[in-house]
C-alpha cells in the first residue's frame, strides 16, 4: 500500500516537473528532479520506502499548489500509525521559507496531531499553543490543549485555556470549567488547604450554579475541619440540586447525624426524604435508624411494607430484608433454607452489575468518574436507579 502510494506521488511529481518546466523553464532544477524521480522509483522497486519518502520530500516542491498533497500524505501516515514519517513530512513543511503564515499554521496543527498520536504531549502542547495565534485554528487548538491538560491532570492550565475558549467561542465550556475547579479543590483538600479549596469551589459555582459535586466537596471540607453542622447543610443541598446523586450524599449525611447525636432530627430527615425520593439508599438508612432507635420489629415491618408497595423494588432492599428476616430467632428450618436460596439468587443477580452509567455514551462501571472515560463528558455519569440499582 505504502509503495503504491509513493509510486503514485512520484508519478505526480513527474507531472508537476513537466508542468513547471513548460511554464517556467529552469533546466538545472528540472534535471535534478528528473534524476531524483528515477532514483526514487529505484528505491521503491528495491523495497526501500523510507529512502524513497525522503527523496520525495526533497524533490517535490512545496508551494500553495502542492501543500495539500504533502498534508494528505502526512495525514495518511498518521492514520496508519507511521508517526515518525508523518512528523518528518510536517517538519519539512514548517521549515520551508516560501509558505504563507496560514499554510505554516496548517502544517503546525498537523504536526501537533502527530505528537499527540505519538504520546509526546509536551511537544503537542507546544505546537497547539503556536497554532492558537491563528484565529482559523484557535478553537480547535484550545480544545486539544484542554484534552492534554485533562490527561495530565494540570487543572490550573485547563482552567486558563477553558476561560480563553469560553471568551472566544464556547459557552458550553462552563460545565467543564466548574469541574476543573472541583478537581483543583479535591487536590487542595487532600493537602488540607481548606480556605484555598473553598475559593475553588466558589469559582466552580460561578460557572455552574447547580452542581452536586460542589456541595459534596464542600461537605467533605467542613467535615475534615470538624464543622459537622455546616457539612450536613452542604450535603443536604445535593438532593435539592440533583436527587440522582442522593445515594452519594446519604452515607455522609448519616455520618453527620451520628456525630451530632440528634436522633429525632435524623429520623425526621430520613422519613421526609424517603417520602420525596423512595430510593434504596434512603430505605436502607431508614431501616438502620428504626433498628437502632426503635426496634428490629419496626425496621423489618417497614422494609416488608416497602418491598410490597414499590412497583420495582431494588435487589439491594431485598437483600437487606432477607438479612433482617434471617436474624429472627423464631424462624423455622424450612423458611431459613428458603431465605438462604433467595439470598444466593439476589447476590448472584447483583454480582458484577455496574453501579454507575453515563447518560451520554452508556459507559457503565462500579466507580463514580466525574469525567466519563468513554465520551470525555463531565458530570454525565450518574448512579443507576431501578431494580438493579438504587431503586
Ligand atoms: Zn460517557
Amino acid at each position: 500500500m505504502l509503495i503504491f502510494f509513493l509510486a503514485c506521488l512520484f508519478a505526480l511529481a513527474g507531472y508537476w516537473l513537466g508542468k513547471s518546466s513548460t511554464i517556467h523553464p529552469s533546466p538545472p532544477t528540472a534535471a535534478a528532479l528528473n534524476k531524483n524521480y528515477f532514483i526514487g522509483l529505484n528505491y521503491l522497486l528495491n523495497d526501500q520506502p523510507d529512502k524513497a519518502l525522503q527523496l520525495l520530500i526533497q524533490s517535490l516542491s512545496v508551494d500553495s499548489d502542492t501543500i495539500e498533497t504533502h498534508l494528505a500524505l502526512g495525514s495518511l501516515f498518521r492514520k496508519r500509525g507511521e508517526l515518525s514519517r508523518a512528523i518528518r513530512i510536517h517538519q519539512n513543511l514548517i521549515a520551508r521559507p516560501n509558505l504563507t503564515v496560514i499554510e505554516k499554521n496548517q502544517a503546525m496543527l498537523a504536526l501537533a496531531y502527530d505528537y499527540l498520536a505519538a504520546g509526546v504531549l509536551d511537544r503537542a502542547e507546544q505546537s497547539f499553543w503556536i497554532v492558537t495565534e491563528d484565529p482559523t485554528y484557535r478553537t480547535e487548538a484550545y480544545v486539544k490543549l484542554i484534552d492534554i491538560y485533562q490527561q495530565e491532570r494540570r487543572w490550573l492550565q485547563a482552567i486558563e485555556v477553558a476561560l480563553r475558549l469560553k471568551k472566544h467561542a464556547d459557552p458550553q465550556i462552563s460545565n467543564a470549567l466548574a469541574h476543573f475547579h472541583c478537581e483543583r479543590a479535591s487536590v487542595l483538600l487532600k493537602e488540607k488547604k481548606f480556605s484555598e479549596a473553598l475559593v475553588e469551589l466558589t469559582n466552580a459555582k460561578k460557572h455552574q450554579r447547580r452542581l452536586s459535586r460542589v456541595y459534596l466537596l464542600m461537605g467533605d471540607s467542613y467535615l475534615q475541619q470538624q464543622e459537622v453542622k455546616q457539612a450536613l447543610n452542604a450535603y443536604q443541598q445535593v438532593q435539592e440540586i440533583d436527587p440522582d446523586y442522593l445515594s452519594e450524599a446519604i452515607p455522609k449525611i448519616v455520618h453527620c447525624y451520628q456525630q451530632l447525636n440528634s436522633p429525632d432530627a435524623f429520623g425526621h430527615y430520613l422519613e421526609h426524604t424517603y417520602q420525596q425520593w423512595p430510593r434504596a439508599t434512603v430505605s436502607q438508612a431508614l431501616f438502620d435508624y428504626y433498628r437502632q432507635h426503635h426496634s428490629m420489629a419496626k425496621a423489618t415491618a417497614f422494609l416488608t411494607t416497602e418491598l410490597a408497595r414499590q412497583p420495582a423494588p431494588s435487589l439491594k432492599s431485598l437483600l437487606q430484608w432477607i438479612a433482617a428476616e434471617q436474624q429472627q430467632e423464631a424462624l423455622i428450618g424450612d423458611h431459613q433454607q428458603q431465605l438462604t436460596v433467595l439470598n444466593a439468587i439476589a447476590v448472584k443477580l447483583l454480582q458484577h452489575k455496574p453501579v454507575y452509567r453515563c447518560s451520554h455514551c452508556g459507559f457503565a462501571g462500579r466507580i463514580l468518574f466525574w469525567l466519563c472515560p468513554g465520551c470525555k463528558h463531565w458530570g454525565s455519569i450518574k448512579p443507576i436507579h431501578g431494580v438493579e440499582g438504587d431503586g
